[in-house]
């Protein structure tokens, strides 16, 4: 699996997006925490309403990453991608030439929207809905993209494996 390509990264940022906890300001604090995948002049202030939609669309991430079967994901993409308004442009704002999903004078959320509906559906059609995961750590329920060549990957991070591995011992020691 390729890391390094745009599509990798957004997806990252829609896994981001549906692992964030939702209180008071959240969605204008994610906007600004993921900053560098918005146009510089973008307003990153979204409207109560604006802010209910990027719940919709963290929700939806979240609904293809837990689907059980590949027609349920098919349907959730489908629906997630309905959401976005794909307009492609190179840039090389970063110093390296590479593509953006959406344009770079839409409003901040038609930006997030399309950027997590682009990379999350580009790396399923490419490397297969598996990839995607929820935690399998107790008490934990984030959601993973699985970049591990073999495919092996069951938590949502470092901390979470971790964790799970002590609790594991010392069940053993227990037993
Ligand atoms: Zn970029
Ligand atoms: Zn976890």
């Amino acid at each position: 699996m390729d890391y390094d390509t745009y599509g990798s990264n957004a997806v990252e940022l829609a896994i981001d997006l549906a692992n964030t906890e939702r209180d008071g300001e959240w969605a204008p604090a994610f906007l600004r925490a993921h900053d560098e995948w918005f146009t510089p002049e973008t307003a990153l202030d979204l409207s109560p309403a604006e802010a209910r939609r990027a719940a919709a669309t963290a929700d939806l991430v979240r609904a293809v990453a837990v689907a059980g079967s590949q027609e349920e994901v098919i349907a959730r993409l489908n629906e997630l991608l309905a959401l976005a308004r794909p307009h492609p442009y190179a840039t090389d704002h970063d110093g390296e030439l590479h593509l953006h999903f959406a344009r770079p004078d839409a409003p901040a959320l038609e930006q997030l929207t399309t950027t997590v509906a682009m990379g999350l559906s580009q790396v399923v059609a490419q490397h297969g809905w598996q990839r995607l995961g929820v935690c399998s750590a107790e008490g934990c329920d984030d959601v993973y993209v699985d970049t591990s060549r073999n495919a092996s990957r069951r938590y949502c991070s470092n901390t979470c494996a971790s964790r799970s591995t002590v609790a594991a011992y010392r069940a053993r020691r227990k037993a």
